[in-house]
Protein backbone atom coordinates (compact mmCIF):
# COMPACT_ATOMS: atom_id res chain seq x y z
CA UNK A 1 0.00 0.00 0.00
CA UNK A 2 1.38 3.13 -1.18
CA UNK A 3 0.98 5.90 1.66
CA UNK A 4 -0.15 9.11 1.46
CA UNK A 5 1.58 11.14 4.53
CA UNK A 6 0.62 14.87 5.01
CA UNK A 7 3.06 17.74 6.19
CA UNK A 8 1.30 21.23 5.97
CA UNK A 9 -1.65 20.90 3.71
CA UNK A 10 0.54 19.00 1.36
CA UNK A 11 0.54 14.34 0.32
CA UNK A 12 3.92 12.84 0.12
CA UNK A 13 4.93 9.53 -0.37
CA UNK A 14 6.51 7.87 2.54
CA UNK A 15 10.17 8.30 0.81
CA UNK A 16 9.49 12.28 0.06
CA UNK A 17 7.49 13.18 3.03
CA UNK A 18 10.79 15.02 4.72
CA UNK A 19 11.61 17.48 7.43
CA UNK A 20 14.94 19.48 7.51
CA UNK A 21 17.82 18.66 9.71
CA UNK A 22 17.28 21.59 11.57
CA UNK A 23 13.77 21.31 12.76
CA UNK A 24 14.22 22.31 16.29
CA UNK A 25 11.72 19.15 16.69
CA UNK A 26 14.71 16.96 15.69
CA UNK A 27 17.40 19.43 17.33
CA UNK A 28 15.61 19.74 20.70
CA UNK A 29 12.38 17.79 20.87
CA UNK A 30 10.68 20.37 20.46
CA UNK A 31 7.05 19.83 19.55
CA UNK A 32 4.15 17.69 20.68
CA UNK A 33 2.20 15.09 19.10
CA UNK A 34 -1.04 13.15 19.13
CA UNK A 35 -1.33 9.16 18.69
CA UNK A 36 -5.18 7.96 18.21
CA UNK A 37 -7.02 5.04 16.55
CA UNK A 38 -9.21 5.00 13.90
CA UNK A 39 -12.28 2.38 13.77
CA UNK A 40 -13.79 1.46 10.97
CA UNK A 41 -12.93 4.78 9.14
CA UNK A 42 -13.73 7.00 11.62
CA UNK A 43 -10.98 8.64 14.34
CA UNK A 44 -12.42 8.05 17.73
CA UNK A 45 -12.47 11.31 19.92
CA UNK A 46 -10.87 13.43 17.58
CA UNK A 47 -11.90 16.54 18.96
CA UNK A 48 -10.46 15.63 22.55
CA UNK A 49 -7.31 14.67 21.03
CA UNK A 50 -7.14 18.01 19.01
CA UNK A 51 -7.98 20.01 22.39
CA UNK A 52 -5.12 18.11 24.11
CA UNK A 53 -3.16 18.46 21.03
CA UNK A 54 -3.81 22.47 21.19
CA UNK A 55 -3.66 22.47 24.96
CA UNK A 56 0.11 21.29 24.88
CA UNK A 57 1.33 23.83 21.99
CA UNK A 58 -0.28 26.49 24.07
CA UNK A 59 1.98 25.21 27.15
CA UNK A 60 4.89 25.75 25.65
CA UNK A 61 4.27 28.36 23.44
CA UNK A 62 3.89 26.67 20.30
CA UNK A 63 1.14 28.55 17.58
CA UNK A 64 -0.81 25.75 15.71
CA UNK A 65 -0.11 27.13 12.46
CA UNK A 66 -4.40 26.18 11.14
CA UNK A 67 -7.05 26.00 13.06
CA UNK A 68 -9.10 22.91 15.26
CA UNK A 69 -12.21 22.93 12.39
CA UNK A 70 -9.56 22.74 9.18
CA UNK A 71 -7.32 20.01 11.00
CA UNK A 72 -10.44 17.55 11.86
CA UNK A 73 -11.00 17.84 7.86
CA UNK A 74 -7.38 17.21 6.59
CA UNK A 75 -7.13 14.40 9.19
CA UNK A 76 -10.21 12.96 8.34
CA UNK A 77 -9.00 13.44 4.42
CA UNK A 78 -5.74 12.19 5.05
CA UNK A 79 -7.38 8.93 7.16
CA UNK A 80 -9.46 8.16 3.39
CA UNK A 81 -6.97 8.80 1.10
CA UNK A 82 -4.68 5.39 2.94
CA UNK A 83 -7.88 3.98 2.93
CA UNK A 84 -7.34 3.56 6.73
CA UNK A 85 -10.11 1.96 8.31
CA UNK A 86 -8.92 -0.08 11.34
CA UNK A 87 -5.16 1.74 11.89
CA UNK A 88 -3.08 4.19 13.83
CA UNK A 89 -2.44 8.38 13.29
CA UNK A 90 -0.06 9.89 15.01
CA UNK A 91 0.13 13.88 14.45
CA UNK A 92 3.08 15.78 15.04
CA UNK A 93 3.87 19.64 15.33
CA UNK A 94 7.08 20.63 15.33
CA UNK A 95 8.66 24.48 16.51
CA UNK A 96 10.25 23.95 12.56
CA UNK A 97 13.66 24.78 11.68
CA UNK A 98 15.19 27.56 12.88
CA UNK A 99 19.03 28.06 13.91
CA UNK A 100 21.37 25.82 15.94
CA UNK A 101 20.53 27.66 19.08
CA UNK A 102 17.97 26.83 21.45
CA UNK A 103 15.72 30.28 20.41
CA UNK A 104 12.60 28.79 19.09
CA UNK A 105 11.50 32.39 18.20
CA UNK A 106 13.59 31.96 15.06
CA UNK A 107 11.77 28.95 13.89
CA UNK A 108 8.88 30.64 11.73
CA UNK A 109 7.31 27.26 9.95
CA UNK A 110 5.97 24.73 12.30
CA UNK A 111 5.53 21.94 10.47
CA UNK A 112 2.28 19.43 11.42
CA UNK A 113 2.58 16.03 9.99
CA UNK A 114 -0.05 13.34 10.04
CA UNK A 115 1.19 9.78 9.13
CA UNK A 116 -2.10 7.88 9.12
CA UNK A 117 -0.97 3.33 9.29
CA UNK A 118 -1.20 0.29 10.18
CA UNK A 119 -0.71 -0.70 14.37
CA UNK A 120 1.26 -3.15 16.18
CA UNK A 121 -1.27 -3.89 18.85
CA UNK A 122 0.26 -6.28 21.87
CA UNK A 123 0.22 -9.79 21.22
CA UNK A 124 -3.22 -11.35 21.51
CA UNK A 125 -1.65 -13.75 24.45
CA UNK A 126 -1.27 -10.41 26.86
CA UNK A 127 -5.20 -9.63 26.24
CA UNK A 128 -6.22 -13.18 27.10
CA UNK A 129 -3.57 -13.56 29.94
CA UNK A 130 -2.92 -10.02 30.80
CA UNK A 131 1.07 -8.98 31.22
CA UNK A 132 3.86 -8.32 33.49
CA UNK A 133 4.88 -5.15 34.85
CA UNK A 134 8.09 -3.51 36.87
CA UNK A 135 8.52 -0.67 38.76
CA UNK A 136 10.66 1.81 36.62
CA UNK A 137 13.82 3.38 38.73
CA UNK A 138 13.25 6.54 36.34
CA UNK A 139 10.47 8.64 37.63
CA UNK A 140 7.53 10.49 35.64
CA UNK A 141 8.48 14.59 34.37
CA UNK A 142 8.50 16.40 38.01
CA UNK A 143 5.37 19.33 37.23
CA UNK A 144 7.56 21.91 38.15
CA UNK A 145 9.83 21.11 35.10
CA UNK A 146 7.54 20.52 32.55
CA UNK A 147 3.81 19.07 33.24
CA UNK A 148 3.40 15.55 32.29
CA UNK A 149 0.07 16.95 30.58
CA UNK A 150 1.96 18.28 28.18
CA UNK A 151 2.10 16.08 25.17
CA UNK A 152 5.47 16.56 24.04
CA UNK A 153 8.25 15.08 21.26
CA UNK A 154 10.75 14.86 24.27
CA UNK A 155 9.47 11.30 25.74
CA UNK A 156 12.95 10.64 27.09
CA UNK A 157 12.74 9.63 30.35
CA UNK A 158 9.46 7.43 29.59
CA UNK A 159 11.97 5.54 26.77
CA UNK A 160 14.44 5.25 29.46
CA UNK A 161 11.49 3.38 31.50
CA UNK A 162 10.58 1.72 28.73
CA UNK A 163 14.08 0.13 28.18
CA UNK A 164 14.00 -0.61 31.65
CA UNK A 165 10.62 -2.54 31.38
CA UNK A 166 12.23 -4.35 28.27
CA UNK A 167 15.34 -5.51 30.03
CA UNK A 168 12.99 -7.05 32.49
CA UNK A 169 11.09 -8.56 30.12
CA UNK A 170 8.38 -6.84 30.42
CA UNK A 171 6.51 -4.33 27.79
CA UNK A 172 5.41 -1.97 29.73
CA UNK A 173 6.68 -0.77 33.17
CA UNK A 174 5.44 1.45 35.76
CA UNK A 175 6.79 5.26 36.24
CA UNK A 176 6.24 6.73 39.76
CA UNK A 177 6.03 10.41 39.93
CA UNK A 178 8.63 12.42 42.29
CA UNK A 179 6.71 11.49 45.61
CA UNK A 180 6.95 8.37 44.99
CA UNK A 181 3.29 7.73 44.41
CA UNK A 182 1.99 5.73 41.21
CA UNK A 183 1.87 7.91 37.92
CA UNK A 184 1.41 5.67 34.87
CA UNK A 185 3.01 3.58 32.29
CA UNK A 186 5.51 4.51 30.30
CA UNK A 187 3.06 5.13 27.55
CA UNK A 188 -0.76 4.14 29.36
CA UNK A 189 -2.62 5.42 32.12
CA UNK A 190 -2.98 2.58 35.37
CA UNK A 191 -5.76 1.95 37.23
CA UNK A 192 -6.90 -1.25 40.08
CA UNK A 193 -10.35 -2.25 41.48
CA UNK A 194 -10.22 -3.06 45.19
CA UNK A 195 -13.37 -4.07 46.85
CA UNK A 196 -15.01 -3.31 43.87
CA UNK A 197 -14.08 -0.18 43.60
CA UNK A 198 -12.31 1.13 40.52
CA UNK A 199 -9.23 3.64 41.37
CA UNK A 200 -6.86 5.72 38.96
CA UNK A 201 -4.39 7.99 40.35
CA UNK A 202 -5.66 11.79 39.33
CA UNK A 203 -4.17 14.56 37.21
CA UNK A 204 -2.24 16.17 39.75
CA UNK A 205 -0.23 13.08 40.19
CA UNK A 206 1.86 13.67 37.34
CA UNK A 207 0.15 12.04 34.65
CA UNK A 208 -0.95 12.57 31.03
CA UNK A 209 -4.89 12.84 30.87
CA UNK A 210 -5.96 9.90 29.02
CA UNK A 211 -8.27 10.40 26.05
CA UNK A 212 -8.79 6.26 26.77
CA UNK A 213 -8.80 6.79 30.84
CA UNK A 214 -11.48 9.28 30.66
CA UNK A 215 -13.95 7.33 28.47
CA UNK A 216 -13.19 3.95 30.68
CA UNK A 217 -14.28 6.38 33.62
CA UNK A 218 -17.68 7.32 31.63
CA UNK A 219 -18.41 4.04 31.05
CA UNK A 220 -17.69 3.00 34.39
CA UNK A 221 -19.95 5.60 35.58
CA UNK A 222 -22.87 4.54 32.45
CA UNK A 223 -22.39 0.68 34.16
CA UNK A 224 -22.98 1.52 38.03
CA UNK A 225 -19.12 0.65 38.77
CA UNK A 226 -18.17 3.12 41.73
CA UNK A 227 -14.60 4.89 40.87
CA UNK A 228 -12.50 7.43 42.26
CA UNK A 229 -8.99 9.59 41.22
CA UNK A 230 -7.44 9.19 44.06
CA UNK A 231 -2.73 8.83 45.29
CA UNK A 232 -1.77 5.29 44.85
CA UNK A 233 1.35 3.55 45.95
CA UNK A 234 2.89 0.45 44.61
CA UNK A 235 1.34 -1.46 47.85
CA UNK A 236 -2.28 -0.44 46.25
CA UNK A 237 -1.21 -2.01 43.20
CA UNK A 238 0.63 -5.00 45.14
CA UNK A 239 -2.74 -6.08 47.06
CA UNK A 240 -5.82 -5.19 44.66
CA UNK A 241 -8.22 -7.42 43.05
CA UNK A 242 -7.17 -6.30 39.49
CA UNK A 243 -5.20 -3.96 37.51
CA UNK A 244 -5.54 -2.52 34.12
CA UNK A 245 -3.84 -0.18 31.60
CA UNK A 246 -5.40 2.11 29.19
CA UNK A 247 -4.00 3.76 26.33
CA UNK A 248 -5.12 4.82 22.26
CA UNK A 249 -2.74 2.27 21.48
CA UNK A 250 -3.52 -0.46 23.58
CA UNK A 251 -7.20 -0.21 24.60
CA UNK A 252 -7.78 -1.92 28.14
CA UNK A 253 -5.25 -4.34 29.07
CA UNK A 254 -5.22 -6.10 31.86
CA UNK A 255 -2.14 -6.42 34.12
CA UNK A 256 -1.20 -9.04 36.73
CA UNK A 257 1.78 -9.01 38.22
CA UNK A 258 3.79 -5.86 39.38
CA UNK A 259 8.08 -6.49 40.90
CA UNK A 260 6.92 -10.29 40.74
CA UNK A 261 4.08 -9.65 42.52
CA UNK A 262 0.94 -11.80 41.88
CA UNK A 263 -1.97 -9.08 41.42
CA UNK A 264 -5.29 -10.35 42.13
CA UNK A 265 -5.61 -13.68 40.95
CA UNK A 266 -2.81 -13.16 38.62
CA UNK A 267 -5.64 -13.43 35.36
CA UNK A 268 -7.79 -10.34 34.55
CA UNK A 269 -10.13 -9.88 36.70
CA UNK A 270 -14.44 -9.62 35.77
CA UNK A 271 -14.43 -5.82 35.72
CA UNK A 272 -11.14 -5.67 33.65
CA UNK A 273 -13.18 -8.20 31.18
CA UNK A 274 -16.02 -5.91 31.46
CA UNK A 275 -14.78 -2.62 31.06
CA UNK A 276 -12.37 -3.73 28.02
CA UNK A 277 -15.63 -5.44 26.39
CA UNK A 278 -17.63 -2.03 26.87
CA UNK A 279 -14.37 0.30 25.69
CA UNK A 280 -14.40 -2.43 22.36
CA UNK A 281 -18.37 -1.66 22.00
CA UNK A 282 -17.67 2.14 22.69
CA UNK A 283 -15.36 2.87 19.90
CA UNK A 284 -17.50 0.77 17.55
CA UNK A 285 -20.47 3.28 17.55
N1 LIG B 1 0.34 8.16 29.37
C1 LIG B 1 1.32 8.41 28.49
C2 LIG B 1 2.65 8.81 29.00
C3 LIG B 1 1.08 8.30 27.11
O1 LIG B 1 2.03 8.57 26.23
C4 LIG B 1 -0.21 7.91 26.67
C5 LIG B 1 -0.52 7.81 25.20
N2 LIG B 1 0.29 6.89 24.53
C6 LIG B 1 -1.18 7.61 27.63
C7 LIG B 1 -0.88 7.77 28.97
C8 LIG B 1 -2.57 7.17 27.22
O2 LIG B 1 -3.26 8.25 26.66
P1 LIG B 1 -4.40 8.03 25.57
O3 LIG B 1 -5.45 7.19 26.20
O4 LIG B 1 -4.88 9.40 25.27
O5 LIG B 1 -3.78 7.35 24.41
Amino acid sequence: MSQHIYINGEYFSKDDAKISVYDHGLLYGDGVFEGMRAYGGKVFRLEQHLIRLWESALSIGLKIPTTIEALTADINECVEKNSLDEGYIRLIVTRGAGALGLDPYKCDNPQVICIADKITLYPDELYQNGLELITAATIRNHPAALSPRVKSLNYLNNIMAKMEGLKAGCVEALMLNHKGEVAECTGDNIFIVKNDLLMTPPVEAGILEGITRNAVLELADEMGIESIEAALTRHDIYTADECFLTGSAAEVIAAVKLDDRQIGEGKPGPITKQLNEAFRILVRQ
